[in-house]
């Protein structure tokens, strides 16, 4: 018999883990009143056997109704149900499988099941130690499915403990498959205002929540999201279920300017999306707010760079200073702030030209550029004058990297200039440890640093105090 729709199974869930609290209360309470009467139970010629069965039977009855207003999903449901009739009877495995019209099948099982892949999708229904018994939703929500007990004693199934607890299920089912129904229906709203509202500057964990929302859709299993935008500097995905690329599923590939693309793509429960589903619309939102993030990073992009050296200017720099302090607010990382200028400048301009000059600034951002990580942010602060800002950078940090500038510059600049005329620089560093210093201040440090390197002799770099740092000193 196969009870699962055409929709790819689900994989069973191991319950112990993510039982809820709820239940997991009511279990402790339980094992510990009813341990004596399961082990008199194990035993048929007791002659409590009868009382005990029944009073079981009852108890875990009562246990399964508690679960009814603990407002668990579906899923949560089934695992509480499993665990709950598998801590009241001694049995060997049970399982609890349904489905219902656009609603992901719930298959779940605990302890030692036939099928220990979790593939539930042709469950026999003739192995000789299962007891099966059918639930059912209300005539509204046409749910149907089976609970099955394996390993229990004669007496307890005689007794009525499959068949009654299906029945306490169907009764609580029609109410958890409606709310189960109106958390999907509001997951439209919440992804409509989800990807409407994506900030320009949205990252994975942006996407990961609206993925996560798409999920939940009326009718959707799995679902990711496939961002390919230059300035993620590679292919980004985000998933959120079980995603089985090789089952069917619906596909949606979009083009977003400047050579960004977004592929989308949703599993559905019996294959394909119902009617209700807005995710056109989703899609569309989230491609408009993608493509409106990309225009103004680029445009962004344009206004903070530097037209000679091609990297960030000023306005890069000093943005890139705020966002190094809020950081360090945020997660109290340290940062480094370089100040730096080129040694007796002047002297090429006025020996080789202005044009060589031009071309030493070109090759001192390249060397810049060559030795600091992705993260620092180096800018044109203006003239022969460049700011570095290295997140998450420290003091033994800062003067590794100042090393390798002091000894890439001249080879680098070399290109430009004849072979006698090495080009130096001087570095003045300031390193952020108490993230409430203004930034500004510490740029200062930097500054002065920087001139203490000048006058001590240049091509060299200079640790601001940070005795300095403080506040207000
Ligand atoms: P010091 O070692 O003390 O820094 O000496 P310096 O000669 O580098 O110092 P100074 O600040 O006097 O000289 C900076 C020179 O940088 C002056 C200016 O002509 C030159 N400069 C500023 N911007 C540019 C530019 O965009 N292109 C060129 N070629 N030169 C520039
Ligand atoms: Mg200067
Ligand atoms: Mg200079």
């Amino acid at each position: 018999m196969n009870l699962a729709t055409s929709a790819r199974p689900l994989p069973a869930q191991d319950l112990r883990p993510s039982r809820p609290a709820s239940a997991t209360r009511a279990l402790a309470e339980l094992d510990g009143r009813q341990a004596g009467l399961l082990l008199s139970l194990q035993d048929p010629a007791s002659l409590h056997a009868e009382m005990l069965t029944a009073l079981m039977i009852s108890n875990s009855l009562l246990e399964l109704s508690r679960l009814a207003s603990a407002r668990l999903s579906l899923l949560e449901f089934a695992r509480a149900t499993l665990t709950t009739i598998a801590q009241c009877a001694p049995l060997d495995a049970c399982a609890l499988v349904f489905t219902a019209p656009d609603i992901p099948p719930v298959q779940c099982v605990s302890g030692d099941w036939p099928s220990p892949t979790g593939d539930l999708s042709n469950l026999s229904f003739d192995a000789a130690d299962v007891a099966w018994s059918p639930v059912f939703g209300t005539d509204r929500d046409n749910a149907i499915g089976y609970l099955g007990v394996r390993g229990a004693p004669a007496a307890i199934i005689d007794a009525g403990l499959v068949v009654r607890a299906s029945e306490q299920v169907s009764s609580m089912l029609g109410m958890l498959i409606e709310a189960e129904r109106l958390r999907r229906a509001a997951a439209s709203a919440r992804a409509m205002e989800l990807v409407s509202a994506l900030g320009d500057e949205f990252g994975e964990s942006e996407l990961h929540e609206i993925v996560s929302t798409i999920q939940t859709l009326p009718g959707a299993e799995a679902a990711t999201i496939l961002l390919e935008i230059p300035r993620f500097g590679g292919p980004m995905i985000v998933e959120a279920g079980e995603v089985n690329s090789d089952a069917p599923h619906t596909e949606r590939i979009d083009s977003i300017e400047r050579s960004a693309a977004m592929t989308l793509r949703v599993w559905w429960t019996g294959g394909s999306p119902p009617t209700d589903t807005r995710l056109d619309d989703i899609a569309e939102r989230l491609k408009a707010s993608i493509g409106r993030a990309e225009q103004t990073a680029a445009l962004r992009s344009e206004v903070e760079t530097d037209e000679l050296t091609r990297i960030g200017n000023r306005r890069r720099g000093s943005r890139a200073l705020a966002q190094a302090s809020a950081r360090a607010r945020r997660a109290g990382e340290e940062y480094a702030v370089f100040m730096m200028d080129l040694d007796k400048f002047k002297s090429v301009n006025d020996e080789f030209g202005h044009e060589a000059g031009d071309e030493v600034l070109r090759l001192f951002a390249q060397a810049i550029e060559a030795v600091v990580r992705g993260y620092d942010v180096p800018a044109r602060w203006g003239g022969e004058e460049f700011l570095l800002v290295c997140p998450g950078t420290g003091r033994d940090g800062a003067q590794a990297l100042a090393r390798r500038l002091l000894e890439k510059t001249p080879v680098m600049c070399s290109a430009a200039l004849p072979p006698d005329r090495l080009q130096t620089v001087s570095i003045g560093i300031a390193v952020c440890e108490n993230p409430t210093v203004d930034p500004m201040a510490l740029l200062r440090q930097a500054d002065q640093a920087m001139y203490s390197a000048k006058t001590t002799g240049r091509n060299r770099f200079v640790l601001a105090d940070p005795g300095i740092a403080a506040p207000g000193r």
